[in-house]
């Protein structure tokens, strides 16, 4: 398995319990599955479906996610494929014919089209080792991603009886996993469930204010990476998205209220890295499947914990660090409640309420939030601090609480030790609310006594107080608060009492609070690391597939921090298979080498990852060349590469090495006619770098990337020539 694993996908281990599900799964058992967005759930069916015989069926909700996951395991070398409806028939039945044949490993359909019987006479004809039912919650209605036909899955069983069937979802709430296991009818299931903590995430909560300049510094440090804004309406999703853009950024709003067509477009060029921000309501990101997402900002207060956390998840599944930034302002409440208001008086309303009080709840949180929302989706998190929250990395200082202690307990015991901290809160801060007018509690003595304090002050208190043993708080939902034993002995006593509180800088004069330094990955070298990134990017668009397809990030971080330069050098990197050597090795190999021969190794500290020491350039090594004279006496590009049994891609690659590094190649029998490549010359110019991409989207359809690349083969040429001659030394007079 451990050999499948480096030669298909390129990692040298597992992540926690892939092993353990893979070996479930092998044994024929069925398996439940849940971890968070980013856990490596995919791996799971993938890596036991090449070592399976036969052709393993995952079963995915998401049409226009297919042809991406599918591109992905090609580009790995792996026979994989889909059927959906935006296949034409034609095409549908190449597909069914090769998988009939014994050529496909992995088949990706619909739900609704497994549940077809014709489809699932044709199922028969083949041998299905394994059935993958990925996106698993989709089958319970209580989630808002119910699909019917999920329901009707269990059919599958029948048609495939010798296959064992694995589940898995990321949906982090108990009733919906319940209901999921009951729906599926799996056969005495193992179930795995890893932690949903993502700690390549730091959240942040804010004050809401100056929160469009706020907004503007945040994506200005994330600048050419991806975000996500989320606003509550969709006219502020259209608004932020132009202040966004006159601003300078490239921003574009996504809503229910767009078309269908509007709204894939906004998708997929996020997906391609060719739009950056997206400010979006929650229907954006469901079908979305984007490992780099680097911050994501919610603009408003999100109406419950479980859409917070989901939104969030969006954020980073690449394992890189990312941030997740939340404007809050109490004042966001009254919104929600006005759409709460809207549903009268049935239990939906009730729940809806409940869900908000718990999200505000988070907002004003004195303690870690990432042990919140851990346990409040039911999981046990022993630490007190993250380290990875606003909470726990503002700066503490410690400070005499006695006064604010007497306080506070005094106000516990005036109301009658039956309320919660907001309650408390608000009678010493002197806050007239409804609530506190109903009790009388603005008739007390100590109404308002707290004033000079902030509120914040007396509910980071709390948990400190409670975990003194000098409050108690109950474990329900309410949260009452009771003054214990050692607590009164307190209030009658002289003893003093240090605590710690927050440091609080001023919103305007920070302009953002503590700033959280994000947990510094292993070092690498940055200018590397971007020249790499655009060879990826050209790869991407030639391809047309999102650049994530040809390589993660991290695999270009690693390679911008140990500079491989030989195919085994560049084969331990993380991410890189046989395939991806194959395929992109060569590039990604002399890009490193041109780079390090100008600006020296990368610098790292670590001596274990040390980069080799230079070797001389040796020029394009023998298969570089060997395209080039095949190329040179006369053929195609197509002829060539089936020839060589490369993409037509790569023999462009070579032959750009080969012009650059100013080998003698004769290409001019590739030239388009010379009104076109005049045109094409022409619409280069513009392009200092001669990207291929701008140049295509100036000239429109009628011209190929093909046409595009061969012309510029001679501009490659003539700079070459030009600096050639101007950094040769000059004849002595
Ligand atoms: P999920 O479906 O659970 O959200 P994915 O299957 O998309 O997660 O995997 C998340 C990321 O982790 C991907 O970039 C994937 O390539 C990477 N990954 C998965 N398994 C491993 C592994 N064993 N070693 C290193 N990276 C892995
Ligand atoms: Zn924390």
């Amino acid at each position: 398995m451990l050999e499948l694993l480096k030669t298909h996908f390129g990692f040298d281990g597992f992540l926690p319990l892939q092993e353990e599900i893979i070996g479930s799964v092998m044994d024929g058992k069925d398996a439940f599955v849940l971890m968070p967005t980013g856990g490596g759930k995919s791996l799971c069916y993938q890596l036991p479906a090449l070592a399976l015989d036969g052709v393993t069926l995952v079963i995915s909700p998401l049409i226009s996610l297919m042809k991406d996951q599918v591109d992905a395991l090609r580009t790995n070398g792996i026979n994989a494929a889909f059927i959906n409806s935006s296949l034409d028939s034609r095409e549908v039945a190449e597909t069914s014919e090769r998988a009939f044949r014994g050529e496909t490993k992995i088949l990706y359909v619909a739900p609704e089209r497994a549940v077809l019987s014709g489809f699932q006479q044709f199922l028969k004809t083949l041998k299905v080792s394994l059935i993958a039912i990925d996106e698993a919650h989709c089958v319970s209605e209580w989630g808002h991603e119910f699909r019917p036909a999920y329901r009707e899955l269990q059919g599958l069983r029948e048609v495939c009886p010798g296959a064992p069937v694995i589940a898995l979802t990321a949906t982090a709430t108990r009733r919906i996993r319940e209901d999921v296991l009951a729906q599926l009818g799996l056969r005495s299931p193992r179930t795995f469930v890893s932690s949903f903590d993502r700690p390549n995430l730091t959240y942040v909560v804010e004050p809401k204010s100056n929160s469009f300049s706020r907004l503007v510094e945040l994506v200005k440090k994330r600048q050419g990476e991806s975000a996500i804004v989320y606003c509550l309406s969709r006219r502020s999703t259209e608004e932020t998205a132009r202040s966004l853009t006159e601003r300078g950024f490239r921003a574009e709003p996504y809503h229910g209220g767009m078309g269908a067509d509007d709204r894939r477009d906004v998708q997929e060029r996020f997906i391609r890295d060719q739009l950056p921000i997206v400010v979006a309501t929650i229907a954006f990101g469901m079908g979305i499947d984007k490992p780099d997402v680097r911050l994501v900002v919610h603009y408003d207060m999100p109406k419950s914990v479980e859409g917070y956390y989901q939104e969030t998840g969006r954020a980073g599944r690449d394992g890189l660090p990312s941030e997740c930034v939340l404007f809050y302002t109490p004042g966001d409440r009254v919104k929600h409640e006005h759409f709460i208001d809207q549903l009268g008086d049935s239990g939906e309303a009730a729940r809806s309420r409940e869900r908000l009080v718990r999200m505000l709840e988070f907002c004003e949180l004195p303690t870690c939030r990432r042990k919140f929302l851990l346990e409040y989706l039911g999981e046990d998190w022993p630490r007190e601090a993250c380290g990875g929250c606003d909470v726990c990395l503002a700066p503490k200082e410690t400070y005499d609480a006695t006064e604010a202690a007497q306080m506070f307990l005094s106000a516990v015991v005036r109301t009658g030790q039956r309320f919660g901290v907001r309650h408390v809160v608000r009678v010493l801060m002197g806050s007239k609310v409804k609530q506190v007018e109903a009790w009388k509690h603005h008739e007390l003595p100590l109404f308002g006594v707290g004033k000079s304090r902030s509120a914040e002050e007396f509910q980071e208190l709390v948990p400190q107080l409670v975990s003194k043993g000098l409050l108690d708080k109950s474990e329900d939902r309410y949260g009452t608060l009771s003054v214990s034993e050692r607590g009164w002995t307190f209030l009658r006593g002289r003893a003093s009492l240090t605590l710690t509180r927050t440091v609080r800088q001023s919103a305007l004069v920070s302009g953002n609070g503590a700033r959280i330094q994000a947990r510094p990955s292993t070092a690498y070298d940055t200018g590397l690391y971007e020249e790499l990134a655009a060879l990826r990017m050209r790869f991407a668009e030639e391809r047309r597939v999102p650049a994530y397809v040809i390589f993660a990030n991290r695999s270009l971080q690693d390679m911008a921090r140990k500079a491989p330069r030989t195919p085994e050098e560049f084969l331990r990197i993380s991410g890189v298979g046989e395939a991806k050597l194959r395929e992109f090795g060569d590039e990604f190999i002399y890009a490193i080498s041109r780079y390090v021969e100008a600006n020296g190794l990368p610098r790292v500290d670590d001596p274990v990852k040390a980069p080799t020491p230079i070797r001389p350039s040796s020029g394009p090594g023998d298969s570089v060349r060997a395209t080039g004279k095949a190329v040179s006496e006369g053929r195609s590009v197509e002829d060539v590469a089936t020839l060589r049994g490369l993409k037509p891609a790569t023999i462009f690659g070579h032959l750009e090495r080969l012009v650059n590094e100013g080998v003698k190649v004769q290409f001019e029998h590739l030239m388009p006619e010379r009104a076109r490549r005049l045109t094409i010359e022409y619409a280069f110019e513009a392009s200092a770098q001669l990207l291929l991409k701008p140049v295509m989207e100036t000239l429109g359809d009628g011209y190929t990337y093909e046409e595009l690349r061969v012309v510029r083969l001679e501009l490659f040429r003539k700079r070459r020539n030009a600096n050639q001659t101007e950094s040769s030394p000059r004849p002595l007079p």
